[in-house]
C-alpha cells in the first residue's frame, strides 16, 4: 500500500526557506510557504561551492542565472595583520583537487528573485503573512499567521532567520555571543582582471575579502570595529575607493566603489539541538557565524538536503520525533564542525595572545606549504567527508593494485 505523504510547513521567505520549498516540492510533498516578499535591495553577493550548487541545478534554478555569476578557482589568504607572527600567503587552486572551479559567486539580487520565480512557477502556496504563534502538539505543528488564519503539518521548517520564533517556540535553547566586529559589505570596480580569484586579506580586525564578480568587478566583505564600518561607510565614493584600494595593496589596480553599502553586526548563535516539537532548523534558524569563508548557505542548503533526504524516507510522518531525531543526529557533526571553525579563526585574529597568533601563523604555514594537506581542505571546504574520503581512497589505492 502506498504511504500517505504528509504536508510540510516552510516559515520564512529568505534563501533558505525559498530552497526548503522547492526542494520539499520536487521531493512530492504539498508544501505550504509562510514569508514576506523580500522588500528592501539587498547588495551582497553569495558565494556557493559545488554540491550547493548542483541542489540548484536540480531544482531548475541556476541555469537561468549562472552568466550573472563569476567563477571561484582560485582562493588565496593574505596575512595583513602586521603581526609579529605571521603567516606566507596560502592559495587554493580548484585546479589542484582535479576540479575547474570551487563554485560560483552569485549576487543576491539575482539569487532572491530567480528563487522566489522558481516557487510561482511551482505553483507552491505561499502565505505572505508572518507567522504570530506556534501551536505545536504531539501530533501537528500549528502556525497562526499574522492574519487570523491558520497552516498545519507534520513538519515545520525553521527558516525563519537567526532569531527563529520556531525554534523558541518549540523551546530549543542556544548559546549566543556577539562580537565587537561589524562587515562593511559593498561591490566595486578595479582596472586589472580579477583572474576569478577571491583574496582574503586577515587584519587585526578581522578579514577583508574580495570575491570575483564578473567582468573587472568584485564584491567585499570587510569586518571591522562597528565604529569603523560606520566611519568608512560615511566616506565619499573617492575616499572609501582610496581606502580598499589600500586594503587591497593595488592588487587590482585602481578601485571605484559602486553605489549602496551595508552594514552587518556580527555574531553567533549555536542552538542546543535542531530539531523538535515536529520543528526542523534550517539556514540561519540552525547556525549563525560570521561571514568568513563563505559557509552560511552553503551549511544552510546541506540541512535542506539532508532534512528532504529524512522525511523522503518517511513521507507519512515526517516530523515525528523519531525523524526528528535522525536529523538532528546528522547535522550535528557538520553544523558543530563549520560554527567552530568560524568562530576560532575569527577569535584568532582578534586575539592579542602569542599562543592564538602563533597556531593560526603555524597552521596556515603548513596548510601553505604541503600540497596534500591542502587538498584535504579543500576536499572537505566543498564537501563535509570527501577529504576523508580522498585520503581513505589515496590509502586505499596500492591495497587495489596488488
Ligand atoms: C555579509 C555576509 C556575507 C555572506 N556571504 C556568504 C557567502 O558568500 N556564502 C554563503 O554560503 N553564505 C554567506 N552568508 C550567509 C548567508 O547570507 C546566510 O546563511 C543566509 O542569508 C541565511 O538565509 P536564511 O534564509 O536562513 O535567513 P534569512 O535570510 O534571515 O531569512 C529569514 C526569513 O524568515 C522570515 N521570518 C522571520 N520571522 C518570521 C515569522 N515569524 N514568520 C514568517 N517568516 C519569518 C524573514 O522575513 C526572512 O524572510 C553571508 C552573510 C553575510 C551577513
Amino acid at each position: 500500500m502506498e504511504q500517505e505523504t504528509a504536508r510540510i510547513l516552510i516559515a520564512g521567505t529568505g534563501p533558505a526557506g525559498l530552497i526548503a520549498a522547492l526542494a520539499f516540492a520536487d521531493a512530492g510533498f504539498p508544501v505550504q510557504l509562510v514569508g514576506p516578499e523580500a522588500s528592501a535591495p539587498d547588495g551582497r553577493t553569495t558565494a556557493l561551492m559545488m554540491p550547493a550548487l548542483k541542489v540548484l541545478e536540480r531544482l531548475g534554478v541556476l541555469q537561468d542565472i549562472k552568466s550573472q555569476a563569476a567563477p571561484l578557482k582560485v582562493m588565496r589568504i593574505v596575512d595583513a595583520t602586521g603581526r609579529l607572527i605571521r603567516s606566507p600567503v596560502v592559495t587554493f587552486r580548484a585546479s589542484e583537487i582535479g576540479e575547474d572551479q570551487f563554485g560560483l559567486n552569485l549576487p543576491n539580487s539575482v539569487l532572491g528573485p530567480a528563487l522566489a520565480g522558481k516557487v510561482a512557477h511551482h505553483g507552491i502556496e505561499w502565505r505572505r503573512s508572518m507567522v504570530k504563534t506556534w501551536q505545536l502538539g504531539p501530533d501537528e505543528a500549528v502556525a497562526v499567521l499574522a492574519d487570523g488564519s491558520e497552516v498545519s503539518a507534520s513538519l515545520a521548517v525553521a527558516a525563519d532567520g537567526r532569531l527563529s520564533p520556531a525554534r523558541e517556540a518549540a523551546g530549543v535553547s542556544t548559546t549566543a555571543r556577539s562580537y565587537p566586529q561589524a562587515a562593511l559589505v559593498l561591490n566595486f570596480g578595479h582596472s586589472r582582471e580579477h583572474a576569478f580569484t577571491s583574496t582574503e586579506f586577515h587584519t587585526e580586525t578581522g578579514p577583508f575579502t574580495q570575491v570575483p564578480l564578473p567582468g573587472n568587478r568584485s564584491s567585499l566583505v570587510w569586518v571591522v570595529k562597528p565604529d569603523t564600518a560606520e566611519e568608512l561607510a560615511a566616506l565619499d565614493d573617492a575616499a572609501l575607493s582610496q581606502r580598499v584600494e589600500r586594503q587591497m595593496q593595488s592588487m587590482l589596480g585602481r578601485v571605484t566603489v559602486e553605489p549602496g553599502r551595508q552594514i552587518y553586526p556580527l555574531s553567533t548563535v549555536t542552538p542546543l539541538r535542531f530539531a523538535r516539537q515536529r520543528v526542523a532548523l534550517v539556514g540561519e534558524a540552525a547556525h549563525v557565524f560570521p561571514p568568513i569563508g563563505a559557509q552560511g548557505l552553503n551549511l544552510g542548503i546541506r540541512d535542506i538536503d539532508d532534512l528532504v533526504g529524512i522525511a523522503s524516507e518517511n513521507r507519512s510522518d515526517p516530523g515525528a520525533p523519531e525523524v526528528l531525531a535522525i536529523y538532528d543526529f546528522k547535522r550535528r557533526p557538520d553544523i558543530l564542525a563549520r560554527s567552530s571553525a568560524v568562530n576560532l579563526l575569527n577569535m584568532s585574529l582578534l586575539s592579542d595572545l602569542l599562543p592564538a597568533q602563533m597556531a593560526r601563523g603555524a597552521g596556515l604555514g603548513v596548510l601553505g606549504g604541503f600540497a596534500p594537506l591542502r587538498a584535504f581542505f579543500m576536499r572537505e571546504g566543498l564537501r563535509p567527508g570527501s577529504g576523508f574520503a580522498a585520503l581513505a581512497g589515496g590509502l586505499r589505492k596500492p591495497a587495489r593494485q596488488q
